[in-house]
């Protein structure tokens, strides 16, 4: 008895310590010959990773370029030194894929090194709005230590369309395919490396976060996506992905759209954890395990209305 009581006891560190291990912050992994990136981070959590949020850093002649800042002054921070281990080159441009929290409010830490923000022009990365976010940063489950030296800082330099950005050898070029996770995504591309971050226009292995989105604009920019000369496309969240995994994405935002529009008929907010389940036995089996949780958000978000007792 005492032994097996022991083995669970043991069994029960061993999956605390994966957990934990699983929680800690993210390496820089060398995805190509001018760029690195976060990718495959498990264990979303709000301080430990960022919700498991990636980031890109491409590295030119003259200067390096990054993509995504993170949570946090002090993620952004923890990013740069791994930045630093890698390149000695200025860090002159810092590309936000979207203005949510896990992917901008890092945005200070580059700012004090002068690197020049760009994001789309739909971005409501601003003093006013976000100001007022970021002291509500406890809803998102971070403390007042967590965002330590963090403000909000808007992009210097947006664009409608597209641009591109030359580092001296390699050049990235960002591209909106109008209106999808937010009005403001954007993807960039490092044609010469044949890789594509998609913000979180993509993600492989999470559940998205859909509250926001244009469902219909979001699956024809996944059709435009499609067609990529990228070999390795950097998901908004999750591992290194490929063409497959952008069309999984659009047959999920599909199913989710039509089933969640017949299951939440008639019903209410207060339904939303039975309907959530329901709807998880309906999206495609895709091997996503990051934040199921998300699915009961996203309904209620987006067809659910709020109970009145
Ligand atoms: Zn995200």
């Amino acid at each position: 008895m005492h032994a097996l009581m022991n083995r669970i006891v043991m069994l029960g560190w061993a999956v605390w310590a994966v957990t934990t291990l699983g929680q800690e912050s993210p390496n820089l992994q060398k995805i190509s010959e001018h760029v690195y990136a976060y990718a495959g981070t498990t264990n979303a959590s709000p301080t430990g990773n960022a919700f498991g949020a990636n980031v890109g850093v491409v590295i030119g002649r003259d200067a390096v370029l990054v993509i995504d800042t993170l949570i946090s002054a002090k993620a952004a921070t923890r990013l740069l030194e791994q930045i630093r281990a890698v390149t000695d080159k200025p860090i002159k441009y810092v590309v936000n894929t979207h203005d949510h929290l896990d992917h901008a409010w890092g945005n200070c830490a580059f700012a004090k090194l002068g690197a020049i923000i760009i994001a789309q022009e739909n971005s409501r990365l601003d003093a006013g709005k976000t100001g007022e976010t970021l002291g509500h940063a406890g809803q998102y489950g971070l403390t007042a230590a967590d965002m330590e030296g963090t403000t909000i800082v808007p992009p210097s330099i947006t664009f409608k369309q597209s641009v591109k950005v030359d580092l001296g050898g390699i050049t990235v070029e960002l591209n909106y395919p109008g209106p999808s996770h937010t009005v403001s995504s954007i993807t960039a591309l490092v044609s010469q490396d044949k890789v594509l971050f998609a913000g979180d226009i993509l993600f492989s292995h999470y559940h998205p976060y859909l509250a926001e989105g244009d469902l219909t604009g979001w699956q024809h920019a996944l059709i435009e996506l499609e067609s990529t000369i990228a070999i390795k496309i950097i998901p908004g969240h999750g591992p290194v992905s490929t063409v497959s995994d952008l069309r999984d994405m659009r047959e999920y935002i599909r199913v989710f759209d039509t089933e969640a529009r017949k299951l939440c008929a008639g019903k209410t907010a207060a339904d939303a954890p039975v309907i959530a389940q329901e709807l998880l036995k309906l999206l495609p089996e895709q091997g996503r395990t990051e934040l199921p949780m998300m699915v009961q958000a996203n309904l209620a978000a987006r067809f659910l209305p709020k109970s009145n007792h």
